[in-house]
């Protein structure tokens, strides 16, 4: 009997087979949850049906960006499934010129669209969403550690996790009285087709896997076990927190040297 039987999950965020909600989504699957998968644009459609097909799950289009779309997402979660138990948002844009150079080069559009598809989107999938939600259910985003640290290159992508992560604390507050909790992920650098846009992502990668207590990178199915785990009821008191899924990459204050992968 798998932890999450008789559950129904959301999983945003499928692109493709490296990306971190392909993880999150087989794990869930293992573990007996009900799967609806979105995709964001034509582009992806396919692959997310493919996916969605083998996991016996559905796949319905969601593009965080337009409220449209977000209302109509929610109207076919109600009449197709009445209810959600876990909510898995695995969204990021940032153009590509804002996650190289010096952050006060970043225009205003720039910071607007990545805060926007990257953070206000929590709020605004939570906001479509919430009448569906049923008491005790799981929402969970997934950030990364250059929201409170310097990571050189990750630039307006850091600044937004940010307040992805503030926007975390503020819905589980919001939503505690309801029984749901709200926590975020946070991920150690897994190469995907958005972590690649970052420059000299590859070193990234290197630098982790020398220095990290665990002395290794982490997987989409490292953080697909978290993931099932923060969804179920092991994790019934746990809300408005970060949990760090990155090999402990996040606790070394001083790495040894010279740090090159092993
Ligand atoms: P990915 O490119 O596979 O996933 C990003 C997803 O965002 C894609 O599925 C894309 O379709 C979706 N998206 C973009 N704009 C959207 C929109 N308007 N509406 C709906 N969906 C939209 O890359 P990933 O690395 O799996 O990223 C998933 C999450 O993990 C992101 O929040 C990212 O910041 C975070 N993260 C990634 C890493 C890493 O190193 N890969 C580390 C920590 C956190």
């Amino acid at each position: 009997m798998g932890l999450l039987e008789g559950k129904i999950a959301l999983v945003t965020g499928v692109a493709n087979r490296w990306s971190i909600a392909t993880g999150i989504a087989r794990e869930l699957h293992r573990q007996g949850a009900t799967l609806i998968l979105t995709y964001a644009a034509e582009r992806v459609q396919g692959e997310v049906e493919k996916l969605a097909a083998e996991l016996g799950g559905v796949a319905y289009p969601c593009d965080v960006g337009s409220d449209g779309s977000l209302e109509a997402l929610a109207a076919r979660v109600k009449a197709d499934h009445g209810r959600l138990d876990t909510l898995v948002h695995s969204i990021a844009f940032v153009n590509k010129e804002d996650l190289a150079g010096k952050v006060y080069t970043t225009s205003r559009t720039g910071f607007a669209l990545a805060a926007d598809i990257s953070a206000f989107s929590l709020i605004a999938l939570t906001n479509a969403l919430v009448d569906v939600l049923a008491d005790g259910s799981s929402i969970m985003a997934i950030t990364y550690f250059g929201s409170t640290s310097i990571v050189p290159n990750y630039n307006v992508a850091g600044i937004v996790k940010a307040a992805l992560e503030s926007i975390v604390r503020y819905l589980a507050y919001d939503l505690g009285e309801r029984g749901i909790r709200v926590n975020a992920i946070s991920a150690g650098p897994i190469s995907t087709a958005s972590s690649r846009q970052v420059r000299d992502f590859k070193k990234m990668l290197d630098k982790v896997s020398a220095a990290a207590p665990l002395r290794r990178n982490v997987t989409p199915e490292d953080v697909g076990k978290t993931a099932a785990y923060l969804a179920s009821d092991l994790a019934s008191a746990i809300t408005a927190d970060v949990h760090f899924v990155d090999a402990g990459y996040h606790a070394m204050g001083m790495y040894p040297e010279p740090v090159t992968a092993s």
